[in-house]
């Protein structure tokens, strides 16, 4: 995939992000692993649409999905294993994202 290729993936899938949810089993999983705690300004927030497979190894990507920028410059949705290999390793506004698989969504734990 193009560079061009993956920046209008982005922007299409991106469209389709982050929705609040108040599911009281995903809010406390949430809170669990981040840390974090759920108030309107912080609401849960969860994939739409996630890729099957990973960008880079083309594999299921599983029950942990990133959504970060990779070492060479472009991001990527990508599985564990992509991730540790191909980015910083650090995740946050403007490195990438961690989504976990909870009851058929991916839902953001950290980043
Ligand atoms: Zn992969």
């Amino acid at each position: 995939m193009s560079d061009r290729e993956l920046h209008e993936l982005r922007n299409a899938m991106g469209n389709a992000l982050a929705k609040a949810m108040t599911s009281a089993s995903v809010g406390d999983l949430f809170a669990h692993r981040s840390g974090s705690k759920i108030t309107q300004e912080n609401p849960v927030k969860t994939y739409a649409n996630p890729p099957k497979e990973c960008d880079i190894c083309l594999e299921p990507v599983g029950e942990v999905m990133y959504d970060a920028k990779t070492k060479m410059g472009p991001w990527a949705n990508m599985c564990q294993r992509c991730w540790r290999r191909n980015t910083s390793g650090r995740l946050g506004t403007g490195l990438g994202q961690k989504y976990e698989m909870v009851d058929g969504r991916f839902v953001k734990t950290e980043g």
